[in-house]
């Protein structure tokens, strides 16, 4: 197999005030190649560790090494420089690559008059010196990216390439094509082999219901080391991801009908598709449209209905009712409903999501009232405690659906989770 690492440079990525977005996006791409994609190193600008990056990648014997950020016209930003010195090679002027910055800066000259064309020049005269040999790949933005193998006289190993690409995701995204395109790429793709994958989603059972799964399907003959597979909770919902290489088929599928016929009524999707996009598409094609009113998720559940494009067309819109005063005033819970139950009680919930459905004028409506902690927990209702309730009142008179749950977590977690179980409330 073809083994990987990604170099992701920048300070700013680093620290955290920018959050990763090309390793990610990188690792889909690789293992779309069939590339196994063994680590991420998150580097800041300083040359001494994106070298000491490069040379821990080499070490392990990885065919590619793609670096993500650094290509900039200013003075911190060095990786074709620290590439070129790492692959043995010398770094010289490109003039066709000169000359193309300076035809797409020319456009900002005449956004921007009164820049300095000297400085400009400058600028763009670094951008266009690359390592001797490497192949150049057209500018999305105004930097080129590379594809840049050891020079010949390095040992005579054609391994590590090195893919060097821009830091803005746009850009880098844009270019990866034509990088994939290069002799080089290809001569790394020619040992690649074709790895299959399938995820499974659960929603309802805690993560230790897999591991006992796991430990039937091997006492069942299953040979479990011939899949790669990872478990992981997220959004409280447990995705279980295979990978296996062809000669492997029969295995996965015994695995799976081990996993279906222990959780079939949990197991909600198999083709990729996660809740969302699963409710999107049922009030689309049945034409139904819901609105929801929110006390602690304040908001949350509307903007992952509204996430995905086209929203509008099942999604008139969301009241968020923090403050009980809210909750009457725009969704015309009776005042003395609250006081009577509490604001966290299965009388709320409901008339949060007919006040909700009537406000908006939509079919369906979505109520949740909860403690989201870390105050306000009592022992009757300890902070954790969600009540939702789905509507749909205009649907069929009597169809209505609500459930208390107790979810486990911070104040972060208990939010974002009681969207997740909203959404499988509005699924069933
Ligand atoms: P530029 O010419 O814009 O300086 P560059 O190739 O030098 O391009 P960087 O300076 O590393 O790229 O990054 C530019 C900006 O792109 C960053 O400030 C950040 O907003 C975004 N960016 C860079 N790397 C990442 C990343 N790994 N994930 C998400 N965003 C990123
Ligand atoms: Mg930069």
């Amino acid at each position: 197999s073809v083994r990987a690492g990604v170099v992701v440079t920048g300070t700013e990525v680093l620290t955290g005030r920018v959050v990763d977005r090309n390793g990610p996006w990188l690792s889909d791409q690789l293992f779309a190649l069939g590339v196994d994609h063994a680590h991420t190193v998150v580097v800041g600008d300083r040359d001494d560790d994106m070298l000491a990056a490069l040379g821990f990648f080499a070490r392990q014997g990885l065919e590619l090494i793609i670096t993500s950020g650094g290509l900039g016209p200013t003075e911190d930003d060095r990786t074709a420089e620290i590439v070129g010195r790492f692959q043995g090679r010398e770094m010289v002027l490109d003039e066709a690559t000169e000359a193309r910055i300076w035809e797409i800066l020319s456009g900002l000259r005449t956004r921007w008059p009164h820049l300095d064309e000297d400085a400009i020049r400058r600028a763009n005269r670094k951008q266009a010196v690359v390592p001797r040999g490497a192949a150049i790949l057209p500018p999305v933005g105004t930097a080129p990216g590379l594809v840049v193998a050891p020079a010949p006289s390095s040992a005579g190993s054609r391994f590590p390439v090195v893919v060097v690409l821009p830091g803005p995701p746009r850009e880098l995204q844009a270019m990866w094509p034509a990088a994939v395109e290069t002799a080089e790429f290809r001569a790394v793709l020619a040992g690649a082999s074709s790895y299959r994958s399938k995820m499974l989603r659960l929603f309802g059972i805690p993560e230790s219901e897999i591991a006992a799964t796991m430990r039937v399907a091997r006492e069942g003959g299953v040979d479990l080391d011939a899949l790669e597979i990872t478990t992981c909770l997220r959004r409280g919902e447990i995705e279980i991801v295979s990978r296996w290489e062809p000669g492997a088929d029969d295995v996965y599928r015994a695995f799976e009908d081990v996993v279906r016929s222990r959780h079939a009524d949990v197991l909600f999707s198999d083709d990729g598709r996660s809740v969302d996009t699963q409710v999107a598409d049922m009030l689309r094609s049945s034409g139904i449209s819901v609105a929801c009113a929110e006390s602690c998720t304040g908001g949350l559940l509307a903007a992952r209905l509204t996430e995905l494009d086209g929203a509008s067309e099942y999604f008139p819109g969301g009241l968020v009712t923090y403050a009980n005063e809210a909750k009457s005033e725009l969704a015309g819970v009776p005042a003395s409903l609250i006081a009577e139950h509490g604001a966290v009680s299965e009388e709320v919930a409901k008339a949060l999501a007919d006040g909700a459905r009537a406000a908006l004028h939509a079919e369906v409506g979505v109520g949740i009232t909860g403690i989201a902690g870390p105050g306000g927990g009592t022992e009757g209702k300890p902070v954790g405690t969600v009540w939702l309730s789905v509507s749909r009142g205009d649907v069929d008179p009597v169809a209505r659906l609500t459930r208390r749950v107790h979810l486990p977590g911070g104040r972060a977690d208990v939010r974002d989770r009681s969207t997740t179980v909203a959404l499988h409330l509005l699924r069933r």
